[in-house]
């Protein structure tokens, strides 16, 4: 039976080449880079709530990681150092493979080091913690929007949730369909790179994790300015897309959570460096809609008609 330090050296113990030192001692000793702030970020995931029994280890590992990538990323910030506090039932090494795969290769694919952890028995329970590093100043921030500006959302909304509907068995889709929703549910890709690349550009930025409506709700609240989104440019998943006469496919798109994507903004005259920035990165990004500085947010018709979140399937996610 491995002891709790055979699992930290197997399955957590790797070289922290931008650590001064990593996982083994007390504490992890890190070194951040002159000028730089600190990006700081936790994100726990539990059985039952964030992911269910069955979920491929390896794809937990990966989205354990992803969270937290994705909240850096709304930042602005470069990841550097991670670590992971594990509550496991018990030893499970063909788990804890899948697992540390999946975690690992995200981290060794963003460039961050694994520094230290704890880990613990108990019900199921994944919490990491993440630094990151921002030029002073450069922080793209909730409170950053400002009357005026153009708001962006990247890649596709609304693809997890509907996952996790047809998981539930509450949508049917086809194979085709399912497969691809499933993927945005489990193996979201963290928009790391958008997010560098907007630095001086972007103003209010924040990722899509609870729902659009509810997230740019978050921008508006602490910019203390409101927004006016027009629903047909809401870049939907093509699942979504697809059944956009469906109350649960227009919910998905407007409160459904798990996308992380990042929901931005930034002054209309640097529209096309916004464009340039995300094709640079190989991510597509679309302007949806106008910040106002009349609070609240309107989600507009074709005919420029405020529509009822309600209708919309808005309450039920609020
Ligand atoms: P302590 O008793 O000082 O808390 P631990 O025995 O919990 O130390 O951990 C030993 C070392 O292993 C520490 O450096 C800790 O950061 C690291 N560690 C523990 N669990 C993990 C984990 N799941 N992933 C990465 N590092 C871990
Ligand atoms: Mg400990």
């Amino acid at each position: 039976m491995p002891t709790e330090f055979d699992l930290i050296r197997l399955f957590f113990t790797r070289p922290a080449p931008g650590a001064v030192l990593g996982v083994g001692d007390d504490a992890a000793l890190l070194c951040p880079t002159t000028g730089m702030e600190l990006a700081v970020t936790t994100d726990m995931l539990l059985l039952g709530r964030h992911f269910l029994a069955d979920v491929d280890p390896r794809l937990l590992g990966h989205k354990t990681l992803a969270v937290n990538l994705s909240d850096l990323a709304a930042m602005g910030a470069t990841p550097r150092w991670a670590t992971l506090a594990l509550a496991l039932p018990e030893v499970d090494e063909t788990w804890l493979t899948g697992f540390s795969r999946g975690f690992l290769e995200l981290a060794a694919r963003f460039g961050v080091d694994l520094v230290g952890g704890d880990t613990t028995r108990g019900p199921l329970n994944l919490c990491v913690t993440l630094l990151g590093e921002i030029p002073s100043g450069l922080a793209l921030r909730r409170d950053g929007a400002r009357a005026g500006d153009e708001i962006w959302v990247s890649g596709q909304l609304g693809g997890a949730a509907l996952g996790l509907h047809h998981l539930r068995a509450a949508v049917p889709l086809t194979r085709g369909e399912a497969m691809a929703c499933r993927a945005r549910l489990h193996s979201p890709e963290p928009r790391v790179d958008l997010g560098l690349a907007l630095r001086g550009l972007a103003r209010g930025a924040i990722d899509v994790s609870d729902g659009f409506a509810a997230d740019l709700g978050h921008i508006l609240e602490r910019s203390g300015v409101g927004a006016e989104v027009a629903f047909s440019r809401l870049p939907a998943h093509p699942a979504v897309q697809a059944r956009l006469d469906d109350a649960l496919a227009r919910q998905c798109l407007l409160a459904g959570g798990d996308d992380y994507e990042l929901c931005f903004t930034a002054p209309t005259g640097v529209g096309r460096e916004v464009e340039a920035a995300a094709s640079r990165v190989g991510v597509r990004v679309t302007r949806v809609g106008r910040i106002t500085s009349e609070p609240g947010l309107r989600i507009l018709d074709e005919d420029g008609r405020a529509m009822h979140l309600e209708s919309l399937g808005y309450d039920h996610f609020a």
